[in-house]
């Protein structure tokens, strides 16, 4: 191709720095144990968190729905793509909220970038936590507010930075609820009190804290025991299909169903996946000892690399980021694991700031406890062999 020479120039330079990427191919279903090319691994980095990916329950509702519906949705949600499906999930997913209404798009990359370019205006300001995800960036990126960024989980920062912005017409709070590269939990009853005090609007990006926070699972909104003006999620990681959706009011339902251009441009998720994820919010409600079990395996594994030496960041999530330091360093643990079977990736910069390169491990609550202990088993051998830990 003409522009071949160019791209391979700006490809090369991506390796320089370290920052080239490749696809892994996965022979099997996602579960604990995966062929992954062709090589048998222990995956400790999926967003499988409650298994449900491959759980026959969902594939039997997708597959019945499958049979009646077709495999695609032939539209837009506003054109041929809205079934009853769609509209049963929403509703499903409002409950499940505890909100008025939801709405339903392709992704959570899609709900974030949605919103975030729809609902703040010119002349409005959105204060964004420093380490909140991509989509998050983008959809500031593409909106007509400013955005003010703020230090992550730094209540005083964010107080002083609703201080400095006063003068702006409306303010929104923007937060990963829980941290996909750290695993922290965002403080919601702070920002939901400093949004009250200084009349802002709260945002919170619960992709991973859907399925496995609170009692019932409902996100960081059931653990704080509070309702922010806007919930955006994911179907892709806990609920264990594909899709993204926003939950809130009515008014903000029907006002993104009119002017959020990632859902009025995009067609619509297929009905069988919708039928899998209401199967999916089913079973979620009901499993509070599968949620036990997930955070014993999640204290278990941060206390004990805790206990090797290793600095391990987050709160008890299930996403466990081991801090190793230096970026090549994480690359040949990561490659170390890889040889004794289990896959975790390197998170190096600019994902994560430099000397803060690190192994993110996840862990679901399919894996076994045999599993478990062999992860740690690895992580005191590498550690030693490369000395890391004593
Ligand atoms: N928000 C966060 C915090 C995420 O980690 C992700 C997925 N990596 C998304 C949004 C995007 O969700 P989806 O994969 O459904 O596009």
């Amino acid at each position: 191709m003409k522009f071949d020479g160019w791209l391979n120039r700006r490809l090369d330079k991506t390796k320089e720095v370290g920052l080239y990427r490749k696809l892994r191919t996965m022979n099997t279903a996602p579960r604990p144990v995966m062929s992954i090319d062709g090589q048998r691994q222990i995956v400790f980095s999926s967003n499988n968190y409650l298994g449900l990916a491959n759980d026959k329950r969902l594939v039997n509702a997708a597959g019945t729905i499958l049979h009646d519906f077709g495999v695609g949705s032939s539209g837009s949600r506003l054109t041929t793509g809205n079934s009853e499906w769609h509209e049963k999930l929403e509703e499903r997913i409002a409950s499940f909220k505890q909100t008025e209404a939801a709405l339903l798009l392709s992704s959570g990359y899609l709900a974030n970038v949605g919103v975030l370019s729809s609902l703040p205006e010119k002349g409005d300001v959105i204060l964004s936590d420093q380490l909140n995800h991509a989509s998050i960036i983008d959809g500031c990126h593409l909106s007509k507010a400013d955005t003010v960024i703020y230090n992550h989980v730094d209540m005083d920062d964010l107080e002083e930075k609703l201080k400095e912005t006063e003068s702006y017409q409306r303010r929104f709070i923007v937060t990963d609820g829980v941290f996909s590269m750290d695993g922290t939990i965002a403080p919601l009853d702070m920002i939901m009190s400093l949004a009250k005090h200084y009349h802002a609007f709260v945002i919170v990006d619960d992709a991973h804290a859907t399925g496995v926070l609170g009692d019932d699972g409902r996100g960081t909104s059931e653990y704080f025991a509070v309702f922010p003006d806007v919930v955006i999620g994911t179907l892709s990681k806990a609920i264990g299909t594909e899709g993204g959706f926003v939950a809130g009011s009515k008014v903000l339902i029907d006002f993104l169903l009119n002017h959020a251009r990632t859902f009025i441009f995009q067609t619509a998720i297929p009905p069988s996946i919708c039928a899998a994820s209401y199967a999916a919010l089913e079973i979620i409600e009901h499993s509070k000892e599968k949620r036990k079990l997930l955070v014993s395996k999640v204290k278990q594994i941060k206390t004990s690399l805790e206990e090797m030496g290793y600095t391990v960041k987050g709160d008890y999530t299930p996403i466990i980021p081991v801090i190793i330091g230096d970026t090549e360093m994480a690359v040949i643990f990561s490659n170390r694991l890889q040889e004794k079977g289990i896959y975790a990736p390197a998170i190096r910069p600019p994902t994560v700031p430099i000397g803060e390169s690190r192994i993110r491990l996840t862990v679901t609550s399919d894996h076994s406890f045999k599993e478990v202990d062999y992860l740690l088993e690895s992580f005191n051998l590498i550690g030693k062999e490369l000395n890391l830990i004593n």
